[in-house]
């Protein structure tokens, strides 16, 4: 059976008193919420103070991003080691760092090799853009970056994949169920080819893209679906609780 996850991406917002208040908002809701992994991402300058607030209740962190150098002259990253004393997970290859920050293949491949080497456990996301899903590639597209972003790579300890489309980050213009569904079982197919049934099987694979409260049940009806990597709803309390509740509710396993 896969744990159900449900990741909250801060992207770019909160100062760090900010980010306190909300997670304080949130950390007893959540923690008495059972059968689901909880993770929140805040900004990198957040980290840690979320990081005490957090210690010792069931939610777990993430980073939004890291540089796959383990230290050096790389000035203004952060690197892998240094994100693994305060967090568990990391999102790589997220697509507004793919469009703004030009990262390929390449270098999402590279991020990917230096999170695993230091025990952190990537939450790795690939979508279509509208006109690919438009012109009929979203299998072609995402099939194409599972495999570079996973080139050379034997072992996916805990790696995580989320499939969000580019034209519903954002934008209030969710998928529907059924189609994210049918592309997550072509995600699975790939990993069943890339790797073997039983790491097919295992692999979480979340949706998202304009996940609220209001479509949470749509997505986590679906077999396919393990969970949501969700953005703007995850910076409400109430609502991020309310998204959390629901996978429960639907997938929710017994001691999680
Ligand atoms: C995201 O940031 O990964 C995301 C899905 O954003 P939103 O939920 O706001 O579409």
């Amino acid at each position: 059976m896969r744990v159900p996850l449900i990741a909250g991406n801060w992207k770019m917002n909160t100062t760090v008193s900010e980010a306190v208040a909300l997670v304080r908002a949130m950390r007893d809701g959540l923690g008495e919420i059972g059968g689901v992994e909880k993770v929140l991402c805040p900004p990198f300058v957040s980290l840690a103070a979320v990081a005490e607030i957090v210690k010792g209740s069931s939610v777990k962190l993430g980073a939004q991003n890291l540089f796959y150098e383990e230290r050096g002259a790389y000035t203004g990253e952060i690197s892998p080691p240094m994100l693994a004393e305060l967090c568990e997970f990391v999102i790589i290859g997220h697509s507004e760092r793919r469009n703004y920050f030009n990262e390929n293949g390449e270098i999402v491949n590279n991020k990917v090799i230096a999170a695993l080497k230091a025990g952190l456990k990537p939450i790795l996301c690939i979508g279509e853009k509208l006109e690919e899903n438009e012109a009929g590639k979203t299998e072609e597209v995402i099939t194409g970056q599972m495999e570079s972003s996973l080139a050379g790579i034997a072992e996916l300890d805990g790696l995580v994949i989320a499939y969000e489309p580019v034209w519903a980050i954002g934008t209030g213009r969710a998928a529907t169920g059924k189609q994210s569904n049918e592309t997550i079982s072509v995600i699975r197919r790939n990993i069943f080819r890339l790797y073997e049934a039983k790491i097919a099987q295992d692999m979480r694979i979340l949706y998202g893209g304009s996940v609220t409260a209001a479509n949470a049940t749509e997505f986590m009806q679906q077999p396919e679906i393990d969970g949501a990597l969700v953005g703007g709803a995850s910076l409400k309390a109430d609502e991020f609780l309310d998204i959390v509740k629901q996978t429960s509710a639907i997938k929710g396993l017994p001691r999680t």
